[in-house]
């Protein structure tokens, strides 16, 4: 005789609720003095920085972020470079504290979280 075999697979009977904005990562961003960029892609692409393309831009940035490196280094520059944390934030579940995602159960209509099964709490 088989056993019986449920189905769908029902959420799990736990709640979650959705926690808004939690910083998950946090990394440090550099901005460099507007007159590199200009140089820069004015000398290497022989234009303005208005008419280089974002990936030009990157590429040159690219390569001032290897000076900028070395510079540290002897740090004798005047130039000012701005250094600002950049958070990176979520909306997460409570239970799994993976990123939520909802899922709707076709029968009662309630809401579940995708990862883990906890149903939505009201
Ligand atoms: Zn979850």
């Amino acid at each position: 005789m088989e056993s019986a075999t449920p189905e769908t697979t029902k959420a799990a009977p736990t709640t979650c609720t959705v926690s808004h904005n939690v910083i998950v990562d946090a990394h440090v961003r550099a901005e460099f003095p507007r007159t590199w960029i200009d140089h820069m892609t004015y000398d290497a692409a022989v234009k303005g920085w208005r008419e280089a393309t974002p990936e030009e831009i990157g590429e040159k940035l690219e390569d001032k972020c290897k000076d900028f490196e070395e510079f540290l280094r002897d740090h004798r520059s005047q130039d000012v470079v701005s250094l600002e944390v950049v958070y990176e934030r979520a909306t997460l579940c409570s239970r799994c504290h993976e990123r939520w995602e909802p899922a709707i159960d076709d029968e009662t209509g309630e809401t579940f979280c995708a990862r883990c099964g906890a149903t939505l709490a009201k």
